[in-house]
């Protein structure tokens, strides 16, 4: 039975798969092939928005889309280094919700959720949605920014912002905007590459009307992820004059060889988007099997460098707890 086509992107939401078995009859697999975790007091379940699962080839048990989202058994297996606050994000919080780990930018957890959940993702192990701002926490986030009057960026993190409906956003970007120091505002969001519904008129709206630089920095990890429906979306976002940015991770059977990086970086500008990062991967509990050795990115990296022009390369990068930057590999 073909799934019928949600009519807003929060019924889009609700209706993304939860379960194993859906995701797996939409894509013609059997469970079976795949390995699939027990759902069992996983607090980090399966989470795919139909949109995103459009994107993945049917009957493909190895697609690189699927494999991102899939809960499989490796994750239950311990590799050495891996530790559940790879990036220290939890000692660098100033305030709740607020993480001023770099100079001049502070990062705010506008949301815990986020509308697709990344099996390799760094979050997947934190009470984050403690860690996210309830209205009046907001005030006091608000106050440290106000505050420190050496920031210059804000950047609206998670969890995904643009999770948060059009008046919250509207309320924290005019706030935001009220702040003399701050020059540009920073939005870190998978949304529109996995929930392409979300960019809506009156959302466009909602950014088109900051007085303050917008600077939309995506989430893809690889070409199949940009449909038509994100190429519009991306569209839609760059009319409105704000600039776009993507920020990849380097993983293991989905992205790792140079094709496919390049790839991403081609179909990347014809959304209108500029490669920004491609990170090795933060050692995060559960992750160990998306793991690309150092040596293997370094010369993946040398191999962009070789085939495509500057601008397509993105920077190769790592966290480091307690650094004062992201560190460049190469
Ligand atoms: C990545 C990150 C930033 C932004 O760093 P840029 O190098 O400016 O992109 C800011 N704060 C935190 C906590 C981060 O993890
Ligand atoms: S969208 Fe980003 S924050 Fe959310 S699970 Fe994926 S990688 Fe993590």
């Amino acid at each position: 039975m073909q799934t019928p086509k949600p009519t807003n992107w929060q019924t889009a939401l609700a209706e993304a798969f939860t379960s194993i078995t859906e995701l797996c009859t939409f894509l013609q697999l059997d469970p079976a092939q795949l390995q699939p975790a027990s759902l069992h007091d996983n607090h980090f379940p399966l989470r795919v928005p139909l949109s995103f699962a459009q994107c993945m080839q049917k009957g493909n048990p190895h697609d690189p889309l699927l494999r991102q989202v899939l809960p499989v058994v490796d994750e239950s297996v311990s590799y050495p280094g891996y530790t559940l606050d790879p990036v220290g994000d939890l000692q660098a919080a100033a305030t709740v919700g607020v993480i001023h780990k770099y100079h001049a930018r502070a990062l705010l957890i506008t949301t815990g959720g986020c509308a697709v959940h990344c099996r390799y993702c760094f979050r997947r192990n934190f009470p984050y949605a403690e860690l996210q701002l309830s209205k009046s926490q907001q005030q006091t986030a608000l106050a440290y920014l106000a505050q420190h009057t050496e920031l210059s960026e804000v950047i609206l993190s998670g969890g995904d912002p643009l999770l948060l409906h059009d008046g919250r956003l509207a309320e924290l970007i005019a706030q935001i905007n009220a702040l003399p120091h701050i020059q540009r505002i920073r939005i870190h969001s998978r949304i529109p590459v996995v929930l392409p519904e979300r960019i809506t008129p009156e959302l466009l709206q909602v950014l088109g009307a900051s007085t303050q630089k917008i600077i939309v920095v995506l989430h893809a990890n690889h070409a199949q992820e940009l449909s038509p429906a994100v190429m519009q979306a991306t569209q839609a976002l760059a009319q409105q004059g704000i600039l776009l940015l993507n920020q990849a991770v380097l993983l293991r059977q989905v992205n790792d060889n140079s094709e496919a990086l390049c790839a991403l970086s081609e179909q990347l500008l014809r959304c209108g988007v500029l490669p920004y990062y491609l990170h090795q991967l933060d050692k995060a509990v559960g992750t160990g099997h998306f793991e690309v050795p150092l040596a293997t990115a370094l010369a993946l990296h040398a191999e962009m460098q070789a085939l495509l022009p500057g601008f397509l390369v993105p920077k190769l990068v790592h966290e480091q707890a307690g650094a004062a930057h992201k560190l460049w590999l190469s």
